[in-house]
Order: structure tokens, then C-alpha cells, then sequence
């Protein structure tokens, strides 16, 4: 008789070495720190918590759960599970995609409704027609568009437009929350509108270090923002 052999198949989450709080089981962590690397750092700066617990303090433990192995793409949701392949993490294409999920979660513990959003955001052309960048249309409908983005579709909106549920607030905002972390809108007033309307956003909701002195100036509101659409 073989010896009896015992495999022992303990499954550990993997905890990042730069950041508290973040862990990992089935993706590498050093990619997963290094999605999280440009988000940490863009948070460091503005609530005064240094960039390896800026993470943890803003959006508590976080675990980065492969779920299913599969040999298409990698998919992930706002509760951290992703499924597919571990190796498209480091695909030029999904870069932002795990910031992405964190936008779901940065707004979900907001508990805001999309009216105390404030995301109608748009902008009057040399020729004072109103150009939409986000928010409602004229019907009351949620009106996605890549506006402010170097085109549509991935790795600007990882929520493609033929999903369901692109046109939503909520992947609105998680996309743009991710281009915002990254730098990625766009040098033109649609950009500016997109990244600046976020970046006032994240100051204003995100909790800050006791004591923390915001830059003078950084809580002002973004000067484009919310032009009401015309009725
Ligand atoms: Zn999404």
C-alpha cells in the first residue's frame, strides 16, 4: 500500500505587501497592487492618509477573489469576486478595471441616490448647442456617452456599451471614477467636466485624517459642473 498522502489544499488569501488591508486569492497581488497603486495615491493626497493605509481607511478590507477560472477575459464585480482569466489583470485593456469595481463600492457606501448625485453634467458649444456628457436625457432616462474619454469601449469604459446596464448611473460613475484615478479624461472641455465634476465629488465625500487641512482651494466646486440640462 502507498503511503497515504494527505494534499493539503489550503487556500490563503495572499496580502499585499505596500498596502493595509488589501488581499488577494487567485489574481496576483503584486499585479492587484499595482492596478491600486495610481488610486492609492491620487486618495493619499487628498483626505492626508498616507498611500499604504489611504485604502483600507476609505474603503475598509478588501479582498480580491478569483472565483472561476475560465479562459475568457476577466470580468470582476463590485463585491470584489471576479471571474475568467487572472492573467488578462495585466491586459492593457482591463487597466483600471479593479479601480473601476472600487468606484462601485466608493458610491454604494455613499447610500446616495442618483438625485443627490448631482451627475447631470454637459457643456454649451461655441454654438450654444448643449452637448450631454452625463446624466439624464430629455426623457428622464439615464444617458451614458464617452464624451471626455480617448474613445469608447475598453479600458476607458469597462463597462461596455453593449452590456447590460451600460447606460446606468452607476457604471457612469465607475467608469469615470476610474479615468478620473488614472488621468485618463480627455484635454477638452468634455474631460475637464468628467474628471473635474469626480474629482470635486471624491473630495467631498471621501473621509479625510483627523486634522487633515484639504489644500486651500481643493473642496471648491469644479467650475462647469452641473449646467442644468435644458428642459
Ligand atoms: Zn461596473
Amino acid at each position: 500500500m502507498m503511503g497515504a498522502t494527505t494534499i493539503l489544499t489550503s487556500i490563503l488569501l495572499a496580502s499585499s505587501i505596500i498596502f493595509t488591508g488589501v488581499n488577494s486569492e487567485g489574481l496576483d497581488i503584486e499585479s492587484v497592487e499595482q492596478e491600486l497603486q495610481p488610486l492609492a495615491s491620487k486618495l493619499a493626497t487628498i483626505t492626508g492618509y498616507s498611500e499604504n493605509e489611504v485604502l483600507y481607511q476609505v474603503f475598509g478590507e478588501l479582498n480580491f477573489v478569483l472565483v472561476e477560472q475560465a479562459n475568457y477575459g476577466l470580468t470582476c464585480w463590485a463585491w470584489l469576486k471576479c471571474y475568467g482569466n487572472p492573467d488578462d489583470l495585466t491586459d492593457p485593456l482591463a487597466h483600471g478595471l479593479l479601480i473601476h469595481e472600487l468606484g462601485h463600492r466608493f458610491i454604494n457606501g455613499l447610500h446616495l441616490g442618483f438625485k443627490d448625485l448631482h451627475m447631470n453634467n454637459g457643456y454649451y458649444d461655441e454654438w450654444g448647442n448643449y452637448i450631454h456628457v452625463t446624466g439624464l436625457d430629455a426623457n428622464g432616462n439615464y444617458l451614458r456617452t464617452n464624451l471626455g474619454y480617448p474613445h469608447g469601449g475598453r479600458p476607458y469604459e469597462q463597462h461596455g456599451v453593449l452590456s447590460d446596464d451600460y447606460h446606468t448611473y452607476g457604471e457612469d460613475f465607475a467608469d469615470t471614477f476610474m479615468n478620473w484615478a488614472l488621468d485618463q479624461c480627455t484635454d477638452d472641455e468634455a474631460g475637464r467636466i468628467r474628471c473635474g465634476w469626480m474629482d470635486t465629488f471624491v473630495k467631498e465625500h471621501v473621509k479625510h485624517k483627523p486634522n487633515f487641512m484639504p489644500e486651500k482651494g481643493a473642496m471648491k466646486r469644479y467650475d462647469y459642473t452641473n449646467i442644468a440640462r435644458p428642459e
